[in-house]
């Protein structure tokens, strides 16, 4: 079974979220199971050629697309210990810049060209390279255009013909919304600018044009899966994906032990595992150091990695932290984001200096010593389709505290509820009096109740969170589609006009 992968971020080569994460471990996984993976992404600027020992195999390629003629370069590599191949689509004109998708918080106004031309310009060099897919298995709206020129450009290409098509869905806050003159940019030879198809109130929208053409969906937790199909969590997408509903599923993602196991971690200060839990105390002491805090023992150290953007519970965290602050604890934020609530933090860093560190950049080596160190990881998420971050703090035996949403209510057991499995904390309100309650539920538990306390941190780190279950699921998915291929292209586009 030959899938093509296509993903606008891959770890280890660019990465500003959970997606690149999952990029870089689920098709590992899906090859050792015995699929051919190839994955595609843009040759973004910051990728380090050498480092990664990238090979260009085709260079200025012309490409014919829609009415313009364009060249490319495509580089090839592999992901780190794996045999799967990454194939970088390079287009200085698009890519090389220095950010994915914006600068300065500032979307790239070219951004819905820029990945017209990687959907396009990847399955192009498929037909070149010779690589027939019989899935090609798009992620988010970066990608979602693949999908839309399959079943338009390419329905009736002989090389394309048996080729099915998988959307799996991050995170549905991000649409691929554009003003309809841009529809112009997107290389189609149809107009597809219609309410059934890419039109999207008065905008195009790219993750809704893949939505209605895909012939499956998935979203990353089951929970996600049934949260999306409603008002409050479907982003105004609800109503298409509830109409879709027979070919949605929900997956969920898996975490990479090769690269999260604190048992195994080159990078913090002394490795663990569930029966060595006091070697967690060494990591904390490194955490303080590198924060420049005194190390307490007893000091209860919380932190949150993250996204600075109000769907991570920003709102809730501003509005708490002074009081949080006035406890006997250190906080310690790394995150990028938003330039508010970066001043925001800031300030209230120079009003805590004995309590509160805030780095405002992105830390791969931080955020492992923060994840050993740290006793408690907040993720105060309004929605989370399935969230990494808690995933890795349970592993790191660093106690979770979240609100019962999509992935986090998938994976994470509030200890007082169930002693047995419990690993950490949930709110289940949305308030911040609720979130507080939460907070100083589990540190008093922290303080008073050490046996729970180790219960849960083991409970998280004896979980199996690993993608051996979920690799499974979408083999299953992958053969779904096999065994409907002359059913479901129709379908699907069918059942939204
Ligand atoms: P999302 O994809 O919505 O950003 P996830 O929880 O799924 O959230 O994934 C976030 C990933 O990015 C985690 O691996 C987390 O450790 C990492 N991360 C987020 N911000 C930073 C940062 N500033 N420095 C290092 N890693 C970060």
């Amino acid at each position: 079974m030959n899938i093509i992968y296509l993903s606008s971020e891959v770890t280890p080569f660019a990465k500003t979220g959970g997606l690149a994460d999952v990029a870089g471990s689920l098709p590992k996984d899906l090859q050792q199971a015995g699929v051919n993976m190839h994955i595609f992404m843009p040759n973004h600027k910051n990728i380090d050629k050498n480092k990664f020992n990238l090979k260009m195999i085709l260079r200025k390629v012309r490409l014919k697309l829609g009415k313009k003629t364009k060249e490319v370069n495509l580089f090839q590599g592999y992901l780190p210990d794996s045999t799967v191949p990454v194939y970088f689509i390079d287009k200085e004109l698009y890519f090389n810049r220095k950010g994915l998708y914006q600068e300065n918080g500032q979307d790239y106004p070219d951004n819905a060209e820029r990945f017209a031309f990687f959907c396009l310009a990847a399955l192009e060099c498929l037909k070149i390279l010779n690589i027939k897919p019989d899935i090609v298995h798009c992620n988010d709206w970066q990608t979602s255009l693949s999908i839309i020129y399959l079943k338009t450009i390419f329905k009736n290409t002989p090389f394309f013909q048996n080729t099915k098509t998988l959307l799996t869905l991050h995170n549905l806050a991000y649409q691929g919304l554009f003003a309809k003159e841009k529809i112009n940019d997107l290389f189609l030879t149809e107009n597809l600018y219609s309410p059934t198809k890419l039109e999207f109130y008065d905008k195009i929208n790219l993750l809704k044009g893949g939505i209605v053409y895909t012939d499956l969906i998935n979203t990353v937790s089951k929970t996600h899966s049934q949260e999306i199909q409603t008002k409050k969590f479907g982003c105004g997408l609800d109503g298409v994906l509830t109409q879709r509903k027979d070919s949605l599923y929900g997956i969920r993602n898996g975490l990479d032990y090769l690269t999260w196991n604190p048992a195994t971690d080159q990078n913090i200060a002394q490795k663990y595992d569930p029966d060595s839990l006091n070697l967690k105390a060494p990591n904390k002491q490194k955490l303080m150091q590198l924060n420049n805090f005194p190390y307490q023992e007893h000091t209860p150290v919380i932190s949150i990695i993250s996204r600075l953007v109000p769907e991570k519970g920003f709102e809730l965290i501003l509005e708490k932290l002074p009081e949080i602050l006035n406890m006997d604890i250190k906080f310690i934020v790394l995150g990028q984001g938003l330039p508010k609530i970066e001043s925001q933090l800031q300030k209230l860093a120079e009003q805590f200096p004995e309590k509160l560190r805030v780095h405002l950049k992105h830390d791969e080596n931080l955020a492992r010593y923060i994840y050993a160190g740290s006793d408690i990881f907040l993720i105060p998420s309004k929605f989370e389709p399935c969230g990494l971050s808690q995933m890795i703090s349970l592993k790191y035996g660093t106690v979770p505290i979240a609100y019962p949403t999509g992935g986090l209510k998938d994976t994470i057991i509030d200890i007082d509820q169930n002693y047995e499995k419990g690993n950490g904390y949930f709110f289940q309100n949305y308030t911040s009096s609720d979130f507080i309650k939460t907070l100083q539920r589990a540190l008093h538990c922290y303080h008073n109740d050490k046996i729970k306390w180790i219960q849960a941190q083991r409970n998280g780190m004896f979980q199996d969170l690993s993608w051996t279950a979920s690799a499974k699921e979408y083999i299953k998915l992958y053969e779904k589609l096999m065994v409907n291929k002359n059913v479901a292209t129709k379908s699907c586009v069918k059942a939204i006009s």
